[in-house]
Parts: C-alpha cells; structure tokens; sequence
C-alpha cells in the first residue's frame, strides 16, 4: 500500500550515493535532490524516487484532483 508510506524529501547536500529510480529506471546521481518513500509496514523496502516521477506515479495511481 503505497498510501502507507512515508514520503521524505531528501536535500542535494544530503544525497550522497547513486541510487536507482524505480519510476524511470535511470541513476539519481549523487548531489541530485529527490524523496525517499519508506513503507510504513515495510521500512526495509525503502526506495529512492526522482521527485518528479514520484509525483507523475501517485497521479497514475491514485487518479488525484490534478488532471491530466
Ligand atoms: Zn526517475
């Protein structure tokens, strides 16, 4: 349940390895800010999104207020 998820923004200056983006499938570099998504029931399934494909998969999941 990703509603059961605690979104994190994480700061340039606190990014400090590469990760993988599930959403596109391309290297978040080091120094590049993004949100960390920490399932509540699973806090070891924590991954690490661009903050813009974040966004764009909640939208498509969700079908939120924001059309489009
Ligand atoms: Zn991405």
């Amino acid at each position: 349940m990703l509603n059961d998820a605690a979104v994190h923004s994480v700061q340039p200056y606190q990014a400090r390895k590469a990760y993988v983006c599930p959403g596109c499938d391309s290297w978040i570099e080091p120094g590049v800010g993004h949100v960390v998504v920490v399932p509540r029931l699973a806090p070891d399934l924590r991954r690490h999104w661009h903050r813009g494909c974040w966004f764009k998969d909640q939208r498509r999941r969700h079908g939120s207020a924001v059309p489009g």
